[in-house]
């Protein structure tokens, strides 16, 4: 099975996604969606999808959802070198320190010491600034990183405390086999992500558990919903956005479990919740606003169902 580098200057492509580069069609949007397929599933797209459209690096990319699974996905892929430039260290650095206390590391050690015993060896692939690692090795777990680039993969070694292999060199998949691969925010960032999660749970140990948790940034949530309706006026007004497409990927929760379902893994655990998020850190009208979504995710009836964020766990069957 296809792994995740193949020589590709990102750790999230397979590097065998058809690369269609250039600005989409402005007036004719019909045709741009006649090519796009979903990175997950494959299937084609049937509208326009959030967060609509973007330029970066002089070129355009638009988002589509998907027929099949309801995820929502870029078009047309960038290509490696432009995946370079968007993971330049510091462009970087600014991604995942953006995303930087949203993951729910308590949680996810509670659930990983419950299905692992003391000193059981875990990855964290795509280990950011080491967050994740630290709390790891302080809950008994012999962990380890990965995460692209030398200088990423050495600062978050000097933060955590733990070695951490540099994606972009491959070596991590010389290692014996994991106990456990936790997966913090990174699928979103996946161009060709089956083919690169069956090559992360290839390095799983027959019965090993692969641990993720990231944004649903499709589900219901009422933040979620603000935040893509002022999307979709931004976009009616025919402003094109300026951010770097870092997220080639969106889920809602099905979407999301259907990606999972694929790789042949018996679910352990799966979890929703609201963290507020891009509101949580705002006052005024938007700091209202995640209070309300957060207490609006609790309440029965769509407490499980609701939020931005996931928290899943499935284990490799011990056979085959
Ligand atoms: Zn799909």
């Amino acid at each position: 099975m296809q792994t995740d580098t193949n020589g590709a200057p990102s750790p999230f492509s397979g590097g065998e996604q058809a690369v269609r580069r250039g600005s989409w069609p402005r007036h004719d949007p019909l045709a741009a969606l006649g090519g796009a397929k979903c990175l997950a599933c494959g299937a084609p797209a049937w509208r326009g999808g959030y967060p609509h459209d973007t330029r970066f690096d002089g070129a355009g990319y638009r988002f589509f959802a998907c027929a099949g699974c309801g995820a929502h996905f870029i078009n047309p892929v960038p290509d490696a070198a432009t995946l370079a430039r968007m993971y330049a260290p510091d462009a970087y650095h600014q991604a995942f320190y953006a995303d930087d206390g949203r993951a729910n590391h308590d949680t996810m050690i509670t659930h990983l010491r419950a299905h692992l015993t003391d000193g059981a060896r875990v990855l964290d692939y795509g280990c950011g600034n080491g967050d994740f690692l630290r709390a790891a090795l302080a809950a008994g777990f012999l962990a380890q990183g990965a995460e692209f680039g030398a200088s990423a993969a050495d600062a978050a070694a000097e933060r955590s405390g733990a070695s951490v292999f540099d994606l972009m060199r491959g070596d991590w998949r010389d290692a014996d086999e994991w106990d456990a691969i936790h997966l913090g925010d990174v699928i979103e960032h996946m161009t060709d992500p089956l083919p690169t999660l069956a090559g992360i749970v290839a390095r799983l140990r027959p019965g090993g558990v692969l641990a993720a948790q990231g944004p649903l940034e499709l589900n219901g949530s009422l933040i979620g919903m603000c935040v893509r309706a002022w999307a979709r006026a931004k976009a009616a007004r025919g402003q094109q956005g300026s951010f770097i497409p870092w997220h080639v990927l969106y889920f809602d929760a099905r979407a999301q479990r259907a990606l999972f379902d694929r790789l042949g893994l018996h679910p352990i655990a799966w979890q929703v919740h609201e963290d507020g998020w891009p509101y949580s850190h705002h006052g005024g009208a938007r700091g209202m606003i995640a209070r309300m979504g957060v207490a609006l995710a609790r309440l029965p009836g769509l407490r499980g169902r609701w939020g931005n964020r996931f928290v899943a766990l499935y284990r490799k069957p011990a056979a085959g």
